[in-house]
């Protein structure tokens, strides 16, 4: 088999050949027909986060070892099933779960292997899709997508699953008042089609770049507002009637997270899901007389991702503008997010 690995933190990712796995126990073995390119990919990628005030988070010291092949976004179809995988046949195309657990601890046997603390996940700390086979070790990480295009399919495994995950925590107000969303790109879309698909009532696109507002407005965002404008805050609070219920940051900067606190109502919440990276400082009285909540999202769990499909089935497809690349471009690819070029998603195409 072929993949595209990372070698060395930052450089080219590097064509590798390997022989193709046989699948044991109860493994699966799947052709990638799409692989999403993610924006958390890039980094992976530079082998960091970013913590603020000049410190990091080192991806070697969470367990992410090289050569590693990426992409967590994919689309198999079915070509060997291990003695032991029950329910599942050759030929069957598949949304693969990526946050994979041990599946032994108490987190795990509760359904919550994406907060396992010794994590698996596909394309992180496991051999991902930016290859032309993948193999997943149990069948419960799979997800019949039926008829949904493949293309259109990838992106809910980490893309549909994070921002429907965090779309669950707005709660009540969902439907009531309109939800703040920060940051337009491939999150902020498929937040907005999501939104849309859950019956939400309204949202407010906030982005630096009009480009994106651009696109924001054309999926049906209520208005958009720049990010970048002085009294960004204000705008939000004027459109949101006195001041947000939820605002669901998907850059997760120093400066969007201070927006999204200066934006609130009191009461509000703030659920961060970006990993731009940065730090904020927050008086500890405003907690209490603000009653607010700064809450984190993190992809979802196995429960989330079939009731996400489930979704997709009854409303449709998220509108959100696919791009298909062949694999060999997977350095392209990433170059092209990481320029912030990207409107919508980038799929590699490994099968053709
Ligand atoms: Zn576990
Ligand atoms: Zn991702």
């Amino acid at each position: 088999m072929k993949s595209y690995d990372v070698c060395e933190c930052g450089a080219p990712l590097r064509l590798m050949e390997r022989p193709t796995p046989k699948p044991a126990g109860t493994e699966v073995l799947l052709k990638v027909v799409a692989a999403g390119v993610c924006h958390s990919d890039l980094h992976i990628w530079d082998g960091y986060y970013d913590l603020g005030g000049g410190k990091r988070l080192k991806l070697s010291d969470r367990g992410v070892k090289l050569p590693l092949t990426m992409g967590h976004e994919n689309v198999g179809e079915i070509v060997a099933v291990g003695p032991d995988a029950a329910g599942v046949k050759v030929g069957q195309r598949m949304l693969v779960h990526p946050w994979l657990g041990c599946g032994e601890c108490a987190l795990c046997r509760r359904g919550d292997e994406h907060f396992c603390r010794t994590p698996f996940s596909i394309g992180v700390f496991r051999a991902g899709g930016y290859a032309d086979h993948l193999l997943v070790p149990h069948p419960r990480y799979l997800f019949d997508i039926g008829n949904i295009p493949a293309h259109q399919a990838a992106p809910l495994a980490c893309s549909g699953i994070t921002t429907y995950g965090a779309l669950k925590k707005v709660g009540l107000s969902l439907r009531e008042e309109p939800v703040v969303i920060i940051g337009a790109g491939g999150l902020g879309l498929m937040c907005l089609s999501l939104h849309k698909a859950m019956g939400g009532k309204g949202a407010i696109v906030v982005d630096i770049d009009p480009v994106k507002r651009e696109a924001a407005k054309k999926a049906g965002a209520q208005s958009t507002i720049d990010a970048a404008a002085p009294d960004a805050a204000k705008q939000i609070i004027a459109a949101t009637n006195g001041g947000a219920w939820a605002v669901i940051d998907l850059v997760g900067a120093s400066l969007t997270v201070q927006l999204g606190l200066d934006s609130l109502v009191k009461g509000g919440k703030i659920i961060i899901v970006g990993l731009f990276g940065g730090d904020i400082t927050v008086p500890t009285p405003s907690f209490p007389l603000r009653a607010m909540t700064i809450q984190g999202s993190y992809v979802g769990s196995l429960t989330e991702m079939a009731e996400l499909l489930d979704l997709v089935r009854r409303k449709g497809v998220p509108d959100l503008p696919v791009a298909t690349r062949p694999l060999a471009a997977v350095n392209d690819a990433l170059n092209e997010l990481k320029a912030g070029k990207v409107i919508g998603r980038l799929v590699l195409t490994p099968a053709e």
